[in-house]
């Protein structure tokens, strides 16, 4: 089969590779689409992590072989994959700390070599211990549908760790497809979002799908309309979804007193920020993080995604074919202003 092959930093090879075999317990599908995603998007341009590698773990395919004793599943079946799923039972898991799981560590889809997705092959195996995040596509959805279900996942979780009430107001800085997709899940909720980014098309995207107010995040006067809009109160809540150190500053100052600042994207280890004490301590403002996914949202994000309450479809702005992923990969890592998500995607025009 095809697949593009992580040689090292920056060095992404179609090769010729053998379709993966499954065991017992395994199923084989076919890829149709795969999301381009910011994690692997660092691990590929830093070389942060051993070659060789399949990368891509936003995946959705065709379901081509079921292995000994899978139940539920059939050959034809349309399928997003879920590459991390939890053992429910350990230290970690029982205080749903998922993404710190031994099990939820370990990656259950490859397509060869150390398993890292494989989304971007032919064909990816489905290892045993991921089986129970495989959700079925309706009849309705589309691949690229299917693809998003991880991403939306993730957050999903972070919104869930927000404690807002409809009618609160809160900022979502940066709108790239992570930011719209808070933006669009903080509206279905009926939190009133003040969108920011630097990028006009993305302001307009973020309009479309339920921003209240919308503003250039250098905007000097950015403060100055917080207060205005808040009746002088401050923030709810601020989600950073852009790797600003300055920005937490920022939105650490804007929220109220009991509020929240939840980061998503401040993924680089050693970044500091200089923050007030006291404006935790006194104010209690909570700073939190999230990451990554959790699985027992998963029917949960289905259904958002699946009704297109949260409908995904426009932020997927390119497709690219399989032989130029590395091209897609370098698109999704400097967007341009129309640029929004990049999938890699093999399905037939
Ligand atoms: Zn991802
Ligand atoms: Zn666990």
């Amino acid at each position: 089969m095809r697949a593009v092959v992580y040689r090292g930093a920056n060095d992404l090879r179609l090769e010729e590779t053998p379709v993966p075999r499954i065991r017992a317990g395994e199923l084989l599908v076919r890829v149709a689409v795969c999301g381009v995603c910011p994690t692997d998007i660092k691990k590929i341009q830093q070389g942060a992590v051993l070659p060789p590698r399949i990368f891509g773990h936003e995946t959705a395919g065709t379901i081509v072989r079921v292995g000994a004793g899978v139940r539920g599943f059939a050959v034809g079946e349309r399928v997003a994959l879920h590459h991390h799923v939890p053992c429910l039972a350990c230290h970690a898991c029982r205080h749903r700390a998922f993404a710190q799981c031994r099990v939820y560590q370990r990656t259950g889809v490859t397509a060869g070599f150390e398993p890292a997705g494989g989304g971007y092959a032919q064909y990816v195996r489905v290892m045993s211990l991921v089986l129970p995040g495989v959700v079925k596509l309706p009849a309705r959805n589309s691949f690229l549908e299917g693809a998003m279900l991880e991403p939306v996942n993730t957050v999903l979780k972070a919104v869930k760790r927000l404690s807002l009430l409809p009618g609160d107001r809160a900022l979502v800085a940066g709108q790239g497809p992570i930011g719209l997709m808070f933006t669009r899940l903080l509206a279905l909720r009926g939190v009133a979002v003040l969108a920011t980014d630097l990028m006009a098309p993305r302001l307009q995207m973020a309009r479309r799908l339920g921003a209240r107010l919308l503003a250039r995040g250098d905007d000097p006067q950015l403060p100055a309309q917080v207060e205005r809009w808040t009746r002088g109160r401050g923030l709810d809540a601020a989600v950073l979804a852009a790797p600003s150190t300055a920005l937490v500053e920022q939105a650490h100052a804007l929220v109220r007193g009991g509020g929240q600042v939840l980061l998503f994207a401040n993924t680089r280890r050693g970044d500091t920020a200089g923050l007030d004490l006291a404006a935790i301590c006194v104010d209690e403002k909570d700073l939190l993080g999230s990451y990554s996914s959790d699985f027992t949202l998963q029917a949960e994000v289905a259904r958002l995604v699946f009704s297109r309450q949260l409908d995904v479809r426009p932020l997927i702005t390119h497709q690219f074919p399989l032989a130029a992923t590395a091209e897609a990969v370098k698109l999704a890592a400097n967007p341009r202003p129309d640029a929004l998500k990049v999938v890699v995607s093999q399905v037939e025009a």
